[in-house]
């Protein structure tokens, strides 16, 4: 018996697998996937302490050398709602140092961040110029609405689900936005390499989505899907070395398949496979 991050209920549960010793669950009332990870209040403060932005493994190699990439990324994502909404107020939720939000901000947003890293929010005060606040979102308070607000591989990270939506639903000013992008439990490469699919990372990632599950969340919400895709993704060869020697610790046999890799120098921009990346776009009702 487990009780469901989303739907809060108390339900038979049924257990598809374990990783790094935790239950991975679907709920059987609102088929939510969801780690059954014990409740602490420094979840945060732990998995995303400055060696999540530096250490490799499952964070960022070193973040801030992606800075470019990422400012791309924010204009790439701009020029997506360019067809529903002209720029206005966005708040971008899991900031990091601010270069997402600075994509956007040069392409014409008034934004606000917010990221639990002090570090990576002094970072995007001092040398983006940016309106940022170290706070997880659920502690989050402001007195205006936001006309977009941008959650970009965030989600799956929020201890509980269900709160760190109702806030984002308060914080959306009338037929306002969600822009999430995130991972697709349901796609080829997911089912492809079942419990060893990168995103299964606990505790860091919580949760697992699809499309259709983002559209069941949204509604529940007020928020009514009206686009979706799947963004061309690059990522510095740096990342994408330590990414691989992450998930590939204890598969000596794929590593040496992969080590060709270290001729590849660091800062070099390779596409990512990102069939498995998705974004959404919702839209208050
Ligand atoms: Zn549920």
């Amino acid at each position: 018996m487990f009780t469901c991050k989303n739907c809060q209920k108390d339900r038979t549960e049924e257990k598809k697998f374990e990783k790094e010793g935790y239950p991975i669950l679907d709920c059987m009332q609102c088929g939510h996937r969801f780690a059954d990870v014990p409740y602490n209040p420094a979840h945060v403060e732990a998995v995303y302490g400055d060696d999540y932005f530096e250490g490799g493994e499952a964070g960022y190699s070193d973040y801030l050398s992606e800075g470019d990439m990422l400012i791309k990324r924010g204009k790439y994502y701009s020029k997506v709602l360019e067809k529903y909404t002209s720029p206005a107020r966005i708040l971008d939720v899991g900031a990091a140092a601010g270069f997402l939000l600075k994509g956007f901000t040069e392409s014409g947003w008034q934004g606000t961040g917010i990221e639990p890293n002090p570090k990576m929010v002094q970072y995007g005060r001092k040398q983006l110029n940016l309106d940022m606040y170290s706070t997880p979102l659920e502690d989050f308070e402001s007195t205006e609405l936001f006309n977009l607000i941008s959650i970009i591989q965030v989600l799956p990270h929020l201890y509980d689900l269900n709160k760190g939506l109702e806030k984002l639903a308060s914080l959306t000013a009338p037929e306002g936005y969600w822009l999430i992008e995130t991972w697709n439990k349901d796609s080829k490469m997911a089912r492809f390499f079942g419990k060893n699919w990168h995103e299964y990372s606990p505790p860091s990632v919580l949760h697992w989505f699809s499309p259709d599950s983002i559209r069941f969340f949204g509604a529940q919400h007020g928020m009514e899907v009206i686009a979706t895709g799947r963004p061309s993704k690059k990522i510095g060869a740096g990342h994408a070395k330590s990414l691989i020697n992450y998930k590939l610790k204890d598969k000596p046999l794929l590593k040496s398949i992969f080590s060709i890799s270290r001729v590849i120098p660091d800062q070099w921009e390779i596409p990512y496979p990102a069939e498995d990346l998705f974004w959404v776009l919702l839209r208050k009702k």
